[in-house]
């Protein structure tokens, strides 16, 4: 696959779902792998599964800047440098406005929106000095539709879109080169669900899951085509979902 072999992937929410899917697929096509989240255990068991010359791991939360910065230092320590941040981590704990779960609320905006920036203001630094590099962020069909009963989520993933597109507008006056790409994913079957912490409108959205829900190598692969394109080439957007999802 051209432009991914030796690649540096960083990638954040590495220790499940999605970014754990990607990790594999990006390493089997030869990238160097830096893997972050807060499960230190999972972390550990994917790096050595992936092997010791592709993969470095740090335990690592998205809302603290100085992880993210320590998660640069490793991977430019592990493999010299970083060419793509895949920007992944996220929770989505679902609940209607009128419930007034503040504390949801702001543990979205920590990691779905702060996550994301601390990320790549950690990067960022690299990219700029070396003219190149790629962000791939993962927003949601959440980010193109609102619906009712996620407001915040939806909110967080619409902030993932408009934040990018501009970012890849000043990439290009700044002459920067660094390239963007932000996936939508529709239902896919992941532990995020996990994180739905009304009994309710968990068991309702699982049933969603249930009948629609495919697996996360279609969004691992996504990422494998954007980030295997040619230099000049800028896959900005993505929608990826079942194709029985309404
Ligand atoms: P998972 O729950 O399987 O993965 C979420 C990942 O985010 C985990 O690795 C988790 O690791 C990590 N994470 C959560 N909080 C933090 C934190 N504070 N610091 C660092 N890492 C954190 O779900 P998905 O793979 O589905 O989610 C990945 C992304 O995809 C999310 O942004 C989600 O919103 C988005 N998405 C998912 C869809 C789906 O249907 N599954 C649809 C649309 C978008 P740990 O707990 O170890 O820190």
């Amino acid at each position: 696959m051209q432009n991914v072999e030796n690649k540096v992937v960083i990638i954040t929410g590495a220790s499940s779902g999605i970014g754990e899917e990607t990790a594999k697929v990006l390493a089997k096509n030869g990238a160097k792998i830096v893997l972050s989240a807060r499960r230190e255990d999972r972390l550990q068991k994917l790096a050595e599964e992936l092997g010791d010359e592709n993969a470095a791991y740090l335990k690592s939360d998205v809302s603290s800047l100085d992880d993210m910065k320590a998660v640069v230092t490793l991977a430019k320590e592990r493999f010299g440098r970083v060419d793509a941040l895949f920007a992944n981590a996220g929770i989505m704990p679902v609940s209607s406005m009128s419930q007034l779960a503040v504390e949801e609320w702001d543990a979205m905006i920590d990691i779905n929106i702060r996550g994301v920036l601390y990320a790549m203001a950690a990067v960022l630094p690299e990219f700029t000095a070396q003219k190149s590099g790629h962000i791939i962020a993962t927003s949601s069909v959440a980010g193109i539709r609102p619906v009712p009963g996620n407001a915040i989520y939806c909110g967080t993933k619409y902030f993932v879109k408009a934040m990018m597109e501009s970012f890849r507008q000043e990439t290009i006056s700044e002459g920067s080169n660094i390239r963007t790409t932000v996936l939508y994913p529709g239902a896919i079957n992941t532990e995020l669900l996990g994180t739905i912490n009304q009994a309710r409108i968990k068991s309702v959205v699982e049933d969603i899951y249930k009948k629609v829900g495919i697996s996360p190598d279609a969004i691992a692969n996504a990422v494998l085509y954007a980030l295997s394109q040619p230099d000049n080439v800028d896959i900005s957007d993505l929608v990826v979902r079942p194709t029985l999802e309404g």
